[in-house]
């Protein structure tokens, strides 16, 4: 049976029979949530998504009631009291327990409720043979625990980070007798739910190790409090706490309701609240104390004690608006745990199974078990995907095409550091390379010496339907498998019967750590020979292009000035919404639609759009008109740049084409940027206008030619013409190369009288896919550019220019001729 026989409802059925709950899933989707309409929203580990009658009920009951500060005494402010103290309880209650054995502390969200529960444990510090508090963790935590350290480690107190498996070894021990003399307090943190792969550690381990029974087993004496870190099982799954006492359990909102965002809570055993040390008490922690003396009597009531100031009481009472939607779309949390594994285990059982038509698998799945039961499993998935010969593709290049596709993953590390080297094989001294290497956390840096520094992971919320899980099956299928697409049958067949047995190991990476050794063995004889046949004569400059507003349509000319910045005035303006931020064809596509023009000999740029009348703005503002232009603050890639306003005039003119507010926007002229120093050949940071990475961007005709070809011999895509392909790469330069892609292998390049550096290649995205013309979209031509180099998506090269007196600004004309400079071997 092909693959999209396979992928489909009836099949998944077969194998899952809870979907939805009751109602047809479509049905809930078309009245709560038609915002995510034509979307794939996949990373609802990252955020869940909000019903409309949450957000819709809660503005109603805030328009409607007096809700005062509940610190004060009068009629509003003890409706906020009373109306939180039953959100508390509604909190309780969700997770199965009464204000008698816990107390809801309300935090700003799960780190903060970390953060808080770790500053007022009674570490006790080593004091020479008596022994400290031990702060021991599982790897698989969450930045926000490890974090912990920092708190800790100088205070004398042992920090014991433990694996999975050595838990997992110690699980059979017996219980340790009581120790009744000995008191120190021990703190041992660990994830409900690993947030990176979705595992869960058992519940029962809390007891385990409350009774001494598990790591560390206890050599040390003392008495064990377990912090549960339940942010990512809880956004999916019932929480029993009559099952499992933790002492401590942070958590946030948003992870299960979608809204509100910055609330959460720490739960706290009632039983281990006693030997808490508050430190700082501020507004309304206080039962008694003196401003002149030192004299403080904590708060009896625990949440009161540790809620310092005043709390986002209106946020609070959203809660209550949560979790009666939440109820009353799903039925409660065990429905929900039902249907999100349903649907992580099909897509699980098809993207492990997949395979390219050589028969090799398509994806390296990280994951500890084999998804057979949700106690064991989330609605999680990680996985890097591996190309025909074996290598792995880096996550950047997958959330690219993802984005096309407008299937919403994340990628990287997930603030999981532990997992994701257990997982990817990466040893401390890696890391420590890495980022040596220039890669940081979040960045998209996926590889470094052939080895991922991150993966990609799939993540479902209570709102997901099968379809989003046939939608990407397909675009990994359509994207990044070689075709004929294969599928393990075997495999799905193991699956299916879900044998308890967990013997079959999917994390293979003993495999793919020899293709890289193999592949640094390649690199070691020295880079790939570059082949630069006819280099004199062969190349000239055919196209320049400026584009004076960021973001917004070519100018093309035949000879102009080479400010500092580059080309003159290109990107000098950018247009920003009501909000100051600067807008992109990302998401207002139809920016290409505005088409400047500047004029030198006039001092003038024109706005032009089909259908609005032109209208100019002075390309330099002079001293005396300075008040009319106010100095306003913008950032463009994460940089900070001082910009002036252009007047009520082209703001109004923008307005009415893109039908929201908006403004014109000018660099000030004597603000500079300096371009990221990303490697040592950039020549100290060039300034550049309001582009986002390099001063010239230019492509290989040869490229765009064999782009071209590459799409004809796709079925169902539209023909486009190079030249409509030319204008989406949205480029400087237009170079007639030779061989395609040989740009990308020049250090330097002459192009007439200047010199000019390669400062690296262009990475492509998805908007590659606006047709300049008319701002529609389509998925061309980056299928064909990943397709042809492999999941590659690099597209042209950045260019800085070299101009060794300053005072000598050049002209570049049309026609010039080009010497290109290979990249020494
Ligand atoms: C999300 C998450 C956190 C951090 O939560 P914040 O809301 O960012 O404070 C901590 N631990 C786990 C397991 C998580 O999933």
């Amino acid at each position: 049976m092909d693959f999209h026989k396979l992928n489909s409802l009836e099949k998944f059925k077969e194998v899952w029979s809870c979907y939805g709950y009751g109602e047809n899933p479509e049905d809930v989707l078309e009245r709560e949530f038609t915002r995510i309409k034509g979307t794939v929203y996949l990373d609802h580990a990252a955020t869940t998504l909000y019903p409309e009658s949450l957000v819709k009920n809660y503005c109603l009951d805030i328009s409607r009631n007096l809700y005062g500060n509940p610190h004060s005494h009068n009629p509003s402010s003890r409706l906020t009291h009373e109306t939180m103290e039953r959100v508390r309880y509604r909190i309780l209650q969700h997770f199965n327990t009464t204000p008698e054995e816990y107390s809801v502390i309300f935090t700003s969200g799960c780190t903060a409720a970390i953060k808080l529960a770790a500053e007022v444990f009674p570490w006790k510090s080593q004091i020479e043979n008596v022994a400290g508090s031990h702060f021991c963790y599982l790897t698989d935590n969450h930045t926000s625990v490890v974090g912990i350290r920092g708190l800790t480690s100088n205070r004398g107190v042992v920090t014991l980070p433990v694996s999975p498996q050595d838990v997992e070894n110690r699980a059979k021990d017996k219980a340790q007798s009581e120790d009744a003399v000995c008191q120190t307090p021990h703190l041992f943190c660990y994830p409900a739910q690993s947030n990176f792969s979705g595992t869960k550690y058992p519940l029962s381990h809390v007891e385990g190790i409350q009774a001494r029974r598990l790591y560390p087993a206890c050599d040390c004496r003392g008495q064990w409090f377990v912090l549960l870190d339940a942010a990512s099982l809880v956004s999916c799954s019932p929480l029993n706490l009559q099952d499992c006492p933790a002492d401590f359990i942070p958590i946030s909102f948003y992870k299960i309701f979608g809204f509100p965002t910055g609330l959460g809570a720490l739960l706290v055993r009632n039983q281990a609240a006693a030997m808490l040390k508050k430190t700082y008490f501020g507004g309304g922690t206080a039962a008694a104390y003196l401003s002149g003396e030192d004299y403080y009597v904590q708060a009896a009531n625990l949440s009161d004690r540790f809620e310092d100031g005043t709390v986002s009481f209106l946020d609070i009472i959203a809660l209550n608006h949560s979790f009666e939607a939440l109820y009353r779309i799903t039925g409660g949390m065990q429905n929900i745990q039902q249907h999100t594994f349903g649907l992580a285990r099909y897509t699980y059982m098809l993207l492990s199974s997949l395979c390219h038509g050589n028969g090799q698998p398509v994806a390296q799945m990280y994951t500890r078990g084999q998804f057979d039961s949700p106690n064991t499993q989330g609605a999680i998935l990680n996985f890097n995907l591996i190309d025909s010969h074996g290598e792995i593709i880096g996550y950047s290049q997958v959330d690219r095409m993802a984005s096309l596709y407008n299937i919403h993953v994340r990628t990287g590390c997930f603030c999981n550091t532990g997992a994701c080297q257990s997982f990817l094989g990466i040893t401390n001294q890696q890391m420590k390379r890495n980022l040596e290497a220039g890669h940081v956390c979040g960045d998209t840096i996926d590889m470094v010496d052939w080895q991922p520094t991150g993966s990609v992971r799939v993540s479902f919320g209570y709102m997901s339907t099968f379809d989003d899980c046939q939608k990407f099956l397909n675009f990994v299928a359509e994207c990044f498998v070689k075709k004929p697409v294969a599928v393990d049958h075997a495999r799905i067949e193991r699956l299916k019967a879900a044998s308890a047995s967990n013997e079959e190991t999917t994390v293979n990476i003993n495999e793919v750590k020899h293709k890289v050794e193999e592949k640094k063995k390649v690199s070691q004889n020295g880079i790939e020979p570059v082949h630069l046949s006819n280099r004199e004569g062969s190349y000239t400059l055919t196209n320049i292009y400026i584009y004076p507003i960021k973001s917004c349509g070519a100018f093309e000319v035949h000879s102009w000035p080479v400010g500092p910045q580059g080309l003159l005035y290109d990107r000098a303006w950018m247009v920003v919404n009501g909000n100051g931020v600067c807008l992109s064809q990302k998401r207002e596509p139809r920016l290409c639609l505005i088409r400047p023009q500047v004029h030198l000999s006039s001092n003038e740029l024109l706005l032009q759009a089909s259908r609005m009348n032109t209208i100019s703005v002075p390309l330099e503002i002079r001293n005396e008109m300075h008040a009319s232009y106010p100095v306003c603050q913008s950032k463009v890639c994460g940089d900070r740049v001082e910009t002036k306003d252009c007047g009520d005039e082209a703001a109004a003119w923008l307005s009415d084409l893109l039908g929201q507010p908006c403004r014109l926007i000018r660099q000030s002229p004597d603000f500079t940027r300096c371009m990221k120093k990303k490697s040592d050949t950039a020549v100290n940071s060039p300034p550049l206008s309001l582009v986002n990475e390099a001063q010239y961007l230019l492509i290989n005709h040869a490229s765009v030619e064999l782009i071209h070809k590459v799409m004809s011999s796709r079925q169902d895509y539209p023909e486009l013409n190079t030249q409509n392909i030319i204008s989406r790469f949205r480029s400087n330069f237009v170079i007639a190369g030779v061989q395609p892609f040989e740009e990308d292998n020049w250090s330097h390049l002459i192009i007439g009288n200047i010199q000019f550096t390669v400062s690296g290649q262009c990475v492509r995205c998805q908007m590659v896919g606006v047709d300049q013309n008319t701002g529609s979209k389509t998925k061309e031509p980056l299928m064909s550019l990943s397709a042809y180099r492999n999941g590659k998506v690099t597209f042209g090269v950045y260019l800085t220019h070299q101009l060794q007196d300053s005072l000598k600004a050049g002209v570049l004309s049309v026609g010039s001729h080009i010497l290109p400079q290979p990249q020494a071997s």
